[in-house]
């Protein structure tokens, strides 16, 4: 059995982009993805319908957790979690369903990625969403993924004083922050619906399971990508314990930016020196395999609450997003309130200061050639002096606004950075270096551009450089994170990718 196309992954990419394409009854696509298949929703575990989100570190077989460094300055190890289950990391995240910014996408296009201006990717955005709130031109009412937002009405109270500080501080309300170059402070859209995250196992499997030309196989790892010459053609798989091999005419990795760079190196596709050392046989030197990792890099600022009762709501999520002071990046910061964050044992409420748009990037090299060996992960958080100092200015913003008077009689002491830290840009500089954690939003390690972008592993039609039959499809191939919550951008790159592999002869 050879297939037109194998799906490696069917996480918030790979999930939609072998739906999409099985709709073409004349193409056979078959999805491998390591985790479990929950197709009965009722089935599926409390931890993946329900939660928050799934901390970094919380021990569950739908989850991995790999340790990385954030910095030199940082000594405790940063646990980055991603999903291991149909659906991927959307099983598990805070169905923040939020578009990238024109931005991010202008700038890819100028970056020699024409196909992926924001003009080009908004039908693509489009056709993932039944939004339930707004209408128009840049909304659609009749896709696959339910997105709302949590009505102020519902917001617990201190996310509501939040919003208010953001106002009185002569921010500007943005009820649609899904609209192009929305700003100011407003709702998250979350695809959550009556405390159900929808993950794309759900909005695009479910609707495909039926198709004969769709085979869907889970619990199975690919160990790599099999090579003929230039040509991928298939891939070897473990499953139960077995080894097999299938083939395919077109192999998509759509493993996330952990899995897809590993999985590249160890088929030996990669940067030549480093596979050497990981006794790997170097079948294609691609340079940039791993490197341009990218993040959200994150400094909290915690309070002890002042005893208000909170609800348990899952969902009143509200944030801030702006442009730091002096900057020519729009959009490049964010504020979001978190009032259920555990610090010393005990519930507190957290303002983070987001870097949306960061100018480091770090790097993600292998451990061993084992297809079970953890990554070994640097993501170089602030090592820019920009980088520092508009988070530097957004922890600053936070505590204004928590201490104003909308918002100050909801808090008690403030516990990080105490006062002492407070004291001079020293020393907050070197608090925020020694804390700063990350917004869990890796990308970019298999990075889109043209063949004369050192770094670059795919061509702007997600194709591998160099190889025929091979594309990467997910957050690994961003030239840079978009400046929000990427899922919904992960969706979007599934959709499009199939639109590129469906238009080719
Ligand atoms: C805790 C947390 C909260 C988050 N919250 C949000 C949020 O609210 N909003 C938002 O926009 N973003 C959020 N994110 C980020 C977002 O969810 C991810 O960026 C996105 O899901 C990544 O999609 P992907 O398709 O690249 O990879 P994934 O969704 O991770 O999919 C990769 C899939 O490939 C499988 N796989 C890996 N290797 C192999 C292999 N060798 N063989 C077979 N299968 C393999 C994996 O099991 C997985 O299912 C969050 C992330 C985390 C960790």
């Amino acid at each position: 059995m050879r297939y037109d196309v194998i799906v490696v992954g069917a996480g918030s990419a790979g999930a939609p982009l072998a739906a999409r394409l099985s709709e073409d009854p004349s193409c056979s696509v078959l999805l491998l993805e390591d985790g479990p298949d929950y197709p009965n929703v009722e089935r599926l575990p409390e931890l993946l319908a329900r939660g928050y989100h799934v901390m970094a570190g919380y021990q569950d077989p739908h989850v991995r957790n790999y340790a990385a460094r954030a910095n030199p300055q940082k000594t405790e190890p940063m646990l980055m979690p991603s999903g291991r289950a149909m659906g991927g990391t959307s099983t598990i995240n805070s169905s923040i369903f939020l578009r990238g910014a024109t931005h991010d996408f202008d700038s890819w296009a100028a970056w020699g990625n024409p196909e992926w201006s924001y003009r080009r990717v908004l039908p693509c955005y489009l056709r993932i969403e039944r939004d339930l709130d707004f209408d128009g031109d840049f909304h659609n009412k009749e896709g696959p993924l339910p997105v709302r937002r949590v009505p102020q009405t519902e917001w617990e109270p201190n996310l509501r004083a939040f919003y208010r500080a953001c106002l009185d501080r002569g921010f500007s309300e943005s009820p649609d922050m899904n609209l192009p170059d929305a700003a100011g402070v407003g709702a998250y859209p979350v695809s959550n619906v009556g405390g159900l995250r929808v993950n794309t196992a759900m909005a695009y499997l479910d609707l495909a399971r039926h198709r004969l030309n769709l085979t869907i196989r889970s619990n199975a790892l690919v160990r790599r990508v099999l090579l003929e010459g230039n040509r991928a053609v298939g891939v070897e798989v473990i499953s139960d314990g077995q080894t097999f091999r299938v083939y395919g005419h077109e192999i998509v990795c759509s493993a996330g930016a952990f899995g897809s760079p590993m999985l590249l190196m160890r088929s030996g596709i990669g940067p030549d020196d480093h596979l050497t050392d990981m006794g790997i046989e170097t079948k294609h030197h691609l340079p940039g395999v791993g490197r341009n990792l990218r993040n959200h890099p994150v400094s909290g600022v915690i309070y002890r609450d002042a005893g208000m009762k909170q609800k348990d709501s899952v969902l009143s999520l509200v944030f801030l997003r702006y442009t730091a002071a002096g900057s020519d990046t729009p959009h490049d910061m964010s504020i979001s309130v978190d009032n259920r964050w555990v610090f010393d044992g005990a519930p507190h409420t957290r303002l983070s200061a987001c870097l949306e748009y960061a100018r480091g990037a770090g790097r993600l090299t292998l451990t061993s050639a084992d297809v079970s060996a953890p990554p070994h992960l640097e993501y170089n958080y602030l090592q820019d002096p920009w980088d520092l100092a508009r988070v530097r200015e957004g922890v600053h913003l936070a505590i204004e606004l928590a201490e104003s008077p909308a918002m100050k009689h909801m808090l008690a002491q403030r516990v990080a950075p105490n006062d002492q830290e407070m004291a001079s840009e020293d020393s907050l500089n070197q608090w925020i270096l020694e804390n700063v954690t990350t917004g869990h939003h890796s990308s970019g390690t298999c990075k889109m551009g043209p063949h004369t972008d050192p770094l670059a592993v795919v061509d702007q039609y997600s194709r591998v450089h160099g190889l025929e039959g091979l594309r990467v499809a997910d957050a690994s191939i961003m030239p840079d994170v978009v400046r929000v919550n990427p899922n919904a951008t992960c969706i979007m790159i599934g959709e499009k990718v199939s639109d590129f592999i469906r238009q080719q002869p």
